[in-house]
């Protein structure tokens, strides 16, 4: 600050007036107490200090020296030893001199500055409220030849010298209030606006170890589950991410006892503390030193704490605690509130999630019939878009063949599952999509409020098509098992009645007799053969074996035989099998029904032409062709070619037997060995069949 000349002969008068002037302007105490002391030594010549205790604290003096004509210098005395020497000094609260022997303790830099005498003026302030008034001090050296030995006359500057710091530190605790209200509201506004615990904890954390001057914030929340305090890491600093999450066990810690107790702890020095447990130090390193915590409560439970530890400056005191506390509410608030929505939002999630992965067709209808939520399935199943389902009438987007839908609804919204012990109500019924109706199933139930009004209803939309296309399958199985056995059957039993009736001497006779009951009951063993093979490939029992199958093999065994049944019907077989086909790794058996199938197929449905059948490695496959000249297969019944029982309409109507079982077993034979098939037809044409066999790395 500048200092400006005053002259020596000035009165005691001009001083006040000078300092009145120059400092009743200034409003931070440290210009204040350093203007004070600067003036003083200018004005008396005499070395001087002024000293301040810490405002709302009571660890350090602020102490402003000065020598005449010099700059003033600002100490922040902490020890035990400059602090006793004003204690002392103030002890009786009154304005004296006192020889420099009886300043006590000694050596420090009031002791030293004096040479003879102190003139001790003690700066005292009454009370406001509930705020604390820092005491003060001005002390002058070696003062007996000044004005300032007029001890009246320093009475009356000590008044006014403790108004002009007063002053200044009313202001500075208005100033400070007035921040400390400005973050407070901020803290509670953000935490009004946030419903996520993350996002809490990163809007308050700077602004409260900002407000209180402190290292670091933590933020520990009960388990509800075992009472344990979880501290949440991201709050307490980079070191915590990397260190198991810090628990305390209940009851256990300054937050353990704080919780309990449901009261806040101040502790300025934790490791004199015996409720401290030093573990969370320990793993991190971190060093605490003095904690304020503070229960976080919501309505009558305690939720968690919230810790601001290691102030910078001092010690915390009761109003670092009250601005904690003041917090601690709406933030309690704010941490039920996000816990809720968290809550409410996965649990949220998760019917959303059942909704979309079910596969049955779901909506949900509102009072006024329209529709308010669907899941995808219902539209892939009513081949309908969004737009067209959701916000549309119920009787819209379900439209029932002879059947009215909203009765159904009205039987559902008459349900109460306390009353009955039936199952929800269901409706078998059919429903159009495009031009064409799919049998359905339809189950509902009524969604109620808590006091019983209905609010939505449920359908539940269950595809019969599959289910009805199996039903039909069986049933021509059954025809076609019933219709193949019973044809060999009767020839069977035909030809061992007449045997029996006595056609034994025609031995000719009996011959063919016996011949045609051995190829009819040949028949009905193979038939027998491929049916109980088709429920072992089904089975989970079927394990396929990993034995080197040597391909060139199977198709020497199977040729020949083929080859005569279609030189039989005047139909040739061509081979072009490669030489020394690589072994592939697998059942020999299901390969075997593999080969045997196709061309067996091939020669079944080949009426007159030629069959080629190729087989090729290539790279890491085996290519194997069956192609025929035969009836071919409608472009239609392509899709379900691989079904089981398919039978395609050109079979059954040139009377040719078969069982649909074939391909189907080869299908499931050729993926088990990890290889695909194909067909390509052209009805009245001939098919070729395309198989591919991976070959295992050597
Ligand atoms: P099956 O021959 O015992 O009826 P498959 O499962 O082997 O049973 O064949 C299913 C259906 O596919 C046959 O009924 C037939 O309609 C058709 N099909 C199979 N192979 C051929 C082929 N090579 N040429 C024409 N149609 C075929």
């Amino acid at each position: 600050m500048a200092t400006v000349a005053i002259d020596m002969n000035t009165s005691a008068f001009d001083l006040w007036v000078y300092l009145s002037k120059n400092l009743s302007g200034t409003l931070d105490t440290h210009g204040v107490c350093g203007g004070i002391a600067q003036h003083i030594s200018d004005y008396t010549n005499c070395k001087s200090m002024t000293a301040l205790n810490e405002i709302n604290g009571n660890s350090y003096f602020d102490a402003w020296l000065c020598s005449p004509n010099e700059k003033t210098s600002q100490h922040r005395w902490t020890r035990d030893k400059d602090l006793d020497v004003i204690h002392n000094l103030l002890e009786e609260y009154e304005i004296k001199i006192i020889p420099k022997e009886e300043i006590e303790p000694k050596d420090n830099e009031l002791y030293n500055m004096v040479e003879e005498t102190l003139l001790v003026i003690p700066l005292q302030w009454p009370q406001h409220g509930n705020m604390i008034i820092p005491q003060g001090i001005l002390a002058v050296a070696d003062a007996h030849d000044t004005l300032l030995a007029d001890l009246d006359m320093t009475n009356d500057l000590a008044i006014m010298l403790t108004s002009l710091i007063e002053r200044a530190v009313l202001s500075f605790q208005r100033d400070r209030q007035a921040i400390e209200f400005a973050i407070t509201s901020d803290i509670s506004q953000r935490l009004n606006s946030t419903l996520h615990l993350q996002d809490i904890f990163a809007q308050i954390s700077d602004n409260i170890k900002r407000m209180l001057d402190v290292e670091s914030l933590s933020l520990g929340l009960i388990n509800q589950n075992n009472g344990r305090i979880e501290f949440i890491p991201q709050l307490m600093g980079t070191i915590f991410l990397e260190i198991p999450r810090i628990e305390l066990e209940p009851g256990t810690g300054i937050a353990g006892w704080v919780a309990e107790h449901r009261q806040p702890a101040i502790i300025n020095d934790v490791y004199n503390d015996p409720r401290f447990s030093q573990n969370s130090d320990k793993t991190s390193g971190f060093h605490t030193r003095s904690m304020i915590c503070v229960p976080l409560q919501q309505q009558d439970s305690v939720i968690g704490v919230m810790q601001a530890i290691n102030k910078r400056n001092g010690e915390f005191g009761n109003h670092d605690k009250a601005l904690l506390e003041a917090i601690s509410g709406p933030l309690s608030a704010a941490i039920v509130n996000a816990n809720l929505h968290e809550n409410v939002v996965s649990e949220k999630r998760r019917i959303e999630a059942m909704f979309q992965s079910m596969s049955e067709g779901l909506l949900t209808i509102g009072p006024d019939h329209s529709v308010t939520q669907a899941n995808d399935s219902l539209m892939t199943l009513l081949a309908l878009r969004e737009n067209q389902v959701i916000g549309n009438k119920v009787t819209d987007v379900m439209r029932l063949k002879d059947q009215d839908i909203l009765l159904f609804m009205a039987e559902v919204s008459t349900y109460r599952p306390s009353d009955s012990l039936a199952d929800y109500p269901q409706l078998l019924s059919n429903v159009q999509v495009g031009n064409v109706y799919k049998p359905v199933m339809i189950s509902g139930a009524p969604v109620r409020e808590d006091d019983g009004a209905l609010n939505e209803i449920v359908l539940v939309i269950s595809d019969l098509t599959d289910i009805r296309e199996v039903e039909r399958m069986r049933d021509n199985f059954f025809h076609t098992i019933i219709h193949e056995l019973r044809t060999p059957l009767a020839t069977i039993l035909l030809y061992a009645r007449m045997l029996l009736k006595g056609n034994l001497n025609d031995e000719e006779k009996t011959q063919r007799f016996l011949q045609n009951i051995e190829t009819e009951s040949d028949r009905l063993q193979a038939m027998v053969r491929q049916m109980l093979q088709h429920a072992k490939l089904e089975s989970s029992e079927f394990k396929r074996s990993e034995l080197p199958v040597d391909l060139n093999g199977v198709f020497d065994e199977i040729l020949p035989a083929m080859r005569d049944r279609a030189q039989e019907k005047g139909v040739s077989v061509i081979d072009d099998i490669q030489e020394n086909l690589p072994e592939i790794l697998g059942d020999r058996e299901t390969i075997y029904m593999i080969i045997k199938n196709l061309i067996d197929n091939a020669v079944k449905y080949t009426l007159e032409g030629k069959i080629e059948v190729k087989a090729e490695a290539k790279r890491t496959k085996v290519h194997i062709e069956i192609a025929d000249d035969g009836i071919g297969i409608p472009k239609q019944a392509m899709p379900q070619l691989f079904g089981r029982f398919f039978r395609a309409q050109t079979a059954v109507e040139k009377g040719i037997a078969g069982t649909g079982l074939g391909l189907n077993m080869v299908k499931e034979g050729v993926e088990k060995h990890g290889g695909k098939i194909k067909a390509k037809s052209v009805e009245g044409e001939g098919t070729t069949f395309y198989v591919e066999l991976p070959i295992p790395d050597m």
